[in-house]
């Protein structure tokens, strides 16, 4: 860049050696501030440019080895004044045309010299001003490309972060209508990015309340009314696409403009089935402990009291309360003992150790281990086993508990005279039992619920002792072997449990949160 004081570097490329002097008259007679050097040819300019920088190049259009444009190719940055003889104005056109930034027509009297410092000044400061557009464009250039640069950064991370997220994430604009969704929110909802951008967000997301199974609105609604956040933590259920339903906390947050406009809401929600779960174990604990725990302990405490109380009492009574005392305890233990052992197996615990189990064996064993208890109830207990059964790779004692727990039940819920089996024999790939008994059944909207914990049905005209823990224990032990258990029952008629036991063992123990991708367990008639 030239500064205005500083003396201009000018090349003149001119043949004519009267118009050289007149030039150099004209510097000398105005006393020009020009530090300037003539050359007299195309060959002679290329020779100056090599190695010098110019602020002005003034060229005649015509010289002895070439013309002006020859010139133009030699020089690169630096403006070009042309100059041209009388007549000559379509050359001049052409000069302009090919990069020139002014021209100058010679006359015979040199008068073209008069205006000569002007124009150079003018195409300087002209130059000058391109140079700084150029500049503040480059800058403007690099400034945009940086922000380009960041924004795509910033974009990139904020994808990260979001498909990184624990949570579910959905934005959605002041028309509800969705702009954002990630990988959780797509796993939760069934719904892809693609197939929901845009859209309505209320048909996608569907929530239902967990009590009265009533559709309700999500939060969005109330935060682009009033424009607070919103929290949601009482049992919201969201259903999928498919219609699976998963219970979620949510929260929902105004998306604000600069000046405070809200363009949109951003939705934060989770899965909070484990929480749920905790939540029913936890209450299922406080009811054991209110009622199942509670009423023997009572039980066995007034008794105890009473026995205390009456040291006369006659021998038959206090052999009586002893023996209910002896009968509370034993429900107490076993409850205990069940409960310990389902919270071992539930929390994964418990490893089955897998070794070649000869389940006609145990069948067997269990089967005489429980004879004298069909036998007081004049029960029939009879087995049918396969012959040359395969031997199954699994936990014998866990084996042995699941046929105990099923025979037993089968004893336990069978009135006198009835008949129990237990049939085991060779299916596809897998060993299949079934116990069945003739006993009183379990009425069909009962059938899904037994497998629960705690879980009894409700018998008041019999006096049958139980936890409703067997069969909870009984499913975990069987999804342990990666099988399945189905039941089959008719009230009046009896029951039949069935085990599915695969004899290849290709999987795991998986952890029980799992047990919920499993499908019903219970095959109802
Ligand atoms: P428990 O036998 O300790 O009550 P279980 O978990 O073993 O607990 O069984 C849960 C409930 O399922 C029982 O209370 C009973 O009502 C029902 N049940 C289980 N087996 C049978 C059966 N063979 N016949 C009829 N009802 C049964």
């Amino acid at each position: 860049m030239v500064m205005e004081n500083s003396a201009y570097k000018i090349l003149l490329v001119e043949d004519d050696k009267l118009d050289q002097m007149a030039f150099e008259r004209l510097i000398k007679g105005e006393n020009l501030p020009y530090d300037y050097t003539v050359a007299g040819s195309v060959s002679h300019a290329r020779s100056i440019l090599d190695s010098n920088v110019f602020d002005v190049v003034i060229v005649d259009y015509s010289l002895g080895d070439g013309t002006a444009f020859d010139v133009f190719k030699l020089v690169k940055d630096t403006p070009i004044i042309v100059t041209t003889g009388i007549g000559d104005e379509e050359i001049a056109v052409k000069a302009m045309k090919a990069g020139a930034y002014d021209y100058l027509t010679k006359d015979q009297e040199r008068n073209y010299l008069k205006v000569l410092p002007e124009i150079i000044k003018n195409v300087i400061s002209h130059k000058q001003t391109e140079d700084e557009l150029k500049e503040y464009h480059d800058n403007l250039e690099t400034l945009v490309k940086e922000r380009t640069d960041q924004l795509a950064r910033e974009k990139e991370l904020l994808s990260v972060t979001l498909s990184g997220m624990g949570d579910g994430v959905v934005a959605v604009d002041a028309q509800k209508r969705i702009m954002l969704f990630n990988k959780v929110a797509e796993n939760l909802t069934g719904w892809k990015f693609g197939e929901v951008q845009s859209k309505p967000v209320d048909g996608i997301f569907r929530v239902v309340n967990e009590q009265t199974k009533k559709a309700i609105k999500i939060p969005i609604d109330k935060v682009l009314g009033s424009g607070k956040v919103e929290v949601w933590a009482n049992g919201e259920v969201l259903v999928g696409r498919d219609g699976n339903k998963c219970p979620i906390s949510a929260t929902a947050a105004p998306i604000r403009k600069n000046d405070g406009t809200i363009v949109g809401v951003v939705m934060v929600f989770r899965d909070v089935s484990r929480e749920c779960e905790i939540d029913r174990m936890k209450a299922d604990i406080i009811s054991l402990v209110s009622h199942e725990l509670r009423t023997p302990i009572t039980s066995i405490k007034a008794y105890t009291e009473t026995l205390l109380c009456a040291p006369n009492m006659p021998e038959q009574s206090r052999r009586r309360f002893l023996a209910v005392i002896d009968e509370e305890s034993n429900r107490l233990t076993n409850l205990v003992e069940g409960l310990l052992e389902l919270s071992r197996i539930e929390s994964g615990a418990v490893k089955i150790v897998r070794k070649p189990v000869d389940i006609a064996a145990v069948v067997n064993q269990v089967s005489s281990a429980l004879q004298p208890l069909a036998d007081k109830k004049h029960i029939r207990l009879s087995t049918d086993i396969g012959r040359e059964l395969p031997k199954l790779k699994g936990d014998e004692g866990k084996i042995r508990s699941v046929v105990t727990n099923l025979v037993s039940n089968a004893i336990k819920f069978t009135p006198e005279g009835g008949r129990v089996s237990v049939c085991v024999q060779h299916g596809t790939g897998e060993l299949i039992m079934r116990v069945s008994d003739t006993g009183m059944g379990i009425p069909e909207k009962e059938l899904p619920k037994i497998f629960g914990r705690f879980y009894r049905v409700y018998r008041p005209d019999t006096q049958i002792q139980g936890t409703g823990l067997g069969l909870a224990i009984v499913k975990k032990i069987v999804m342990m072997h990666d099988g399945r258990i189905e039941v089959e029952s008719e009230v009046g008629k009896g029951t039949t449990f069935t085990v599915f036991l695969p004899l290849k063992v290709n999987r795991l123990y998986r952890k029980p949160s799992e047990d919920r991708k499993h499908t019903s367990l219970a095959k109802m008639r």
